[in-house]
């Protein structure tokens, strides 16, 4: 049995009359860049969503920069971020002119340690970018206290997070805005490069699109310069199809995940399973457990056709391109320890049952441990 992190193909094929034809669409009625389809998605994904505005754009990392660009976050100024991340939520700060400033996290959620956040607020702080990692949500409450106390903006980059919920609230609506990625292998998956951007402020919204439009909203008006980031026509259509099976693969990855903490109950020694923090809901765009001889297991594994990863080999504060901000291991100490023993399984929606009980049962074959007791 071969079993990839995400099997992409096998959604394709359960959804090719439907996906074929959206594609066809496109071309036959030429609306390539923005245009009909991307107003639509935009229409669609903001019903579904609750919010007032979706913006579409290029991708995921363009949103985060667009949405910090409209906020009129510069040079001088400071965003405070966490420390284990996709590189573009420091990136995108960087590239404002400000500087990422990076938090350690909570050593059993992965998520930004909100107890550490207030000792780096100083003058020049200007926004908290918090990241939804894997699905699982950040403590809002906190975020917000903090947000509310020292008046900072609060940007959720929920590229992982498509429909997490905290008190019931979808990740993206607890801030000024949320920022999406539809990168093929999240979980609202485009076929190529695709974004978007939400909020309920009416002037963000409004900035944000002429931003992502070359700073206008009508043709060779140019209010100020902006980017050229809209989302395709090709996949915005794609993306409509899917936007009607989000929350059935939303709950089918949920089930996966469950699966697997259920079944890994026994080797809890060895692998700690995934906590969900209270009052949330986890969408699992990563299943990861924290496990001893991590590098040897995920060895054992791919020479089994099991194939994993790790979301992140090395904390963003460590990375070569932010060697001059001149961080310290021991000063982030719960992230560097989980970079060296955090391991992502496989996990997508239509992952079977005989599946997953392979993957557990290599698991515990590899600590030699029986798994049938
Ligand atoms: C994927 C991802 C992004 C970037 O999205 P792209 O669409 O690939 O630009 C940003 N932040 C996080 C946490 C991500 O996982």
């Amino acid at each position: 049995m071969k079993i990839p992190l995400v099997d992409l193909k096998r959604q394709y094929l359960n959804l090719k009359t439907e996906i074929d034809h959206a594609i066809t669409e496109v071309i036959n009625e030429t609306a390539f860049i923005s245009g009909k389809y991307a107003k639509l998605f935009e229409k669609e994904f903001s019903e579904t969503y609750g919010v007032k505005h979706c913006i579409s754009t290029g991708n995921g990392t363009d949103s985060l920069y667009i949405i910090m660009k409209s906020l009129g976050i510069q040079e001088g100024d400071e965003v405070i971020t966490v420390s284990n991340s996709w590189i573009s939520s420091s990136e995108t700060i960087s590239q404002t002119g400000a500087t990422p400033v990076f938090v350690d996290i909570e050593t059993d959620t992965f998520s930004i340690n909100c107890s550490l956040i207030e000792k780096e607020i100083n003058a020049r702080t200007k926004a908290l970018l918090i990241v939804h990692l894997h699905g699982q949500m950040c403590d809002m409450n906190k975020i917000n206290a903090l947000a509310k106390k020292y008046n900072l903006f609060v940007i959720e980059d929920c590229a992982q997070s498509h429909f997490s919920e905290y008190n019931n609230i979808y990740a993206g609506l607890h801030g000024i805005a949320g920022s999406f990625s539809f990168y093929p292998g999240k979980n609202l998956g485009a076929y190529g490069d695709a974004g978007c951007i939400i909020t309920n402020n009416d002037d963000l919204a409004v900035k944000c699109r002429k931003f992502a439009n070359h700073g206008g909203l009508v043709k060779h008006q140019h209010d100020i310069e902006g980017i050229n980031s809209r989302m395709d026509g090709i996949q915005a259509n794609i993306l409509r199809v899917k936007l009607n099976y989000i929350k059935q693969w939303t709950i089918q990855r949920i089930n996966v995940a469950g699966e697997y903490s259920r079944l890994l109950s026994d080797l809890k020694s060895v692998v700690k399973t995934p906590v969900i923090r209270k009052n949330t809901k986890h969408s699992f765009h990563v299943y990861q457990i924290e496990c001893e001889k991590r590098d040897e297991l995920s060895e054992y594994l791919n020479n089994k056709g099991i194939q994993t990863t790790r979301h992140y080999p090395t904390p963003l504060p460590f990375l070569p391109c932010y060697k001059y901000l001149k961080y310290e291991e021991n000063n982030l100490p719960n992230v560097v320890n989980a970079s060296r023993k955090i391991l992502s399984l496989p996990i997508f929606p239509e992952m079977t049952t005989e599946e997953i009980n392979f993957v557990v049962e290599n698991i515990y074959n590899f600590y030699e441990k029986d798994w049938n007791n």
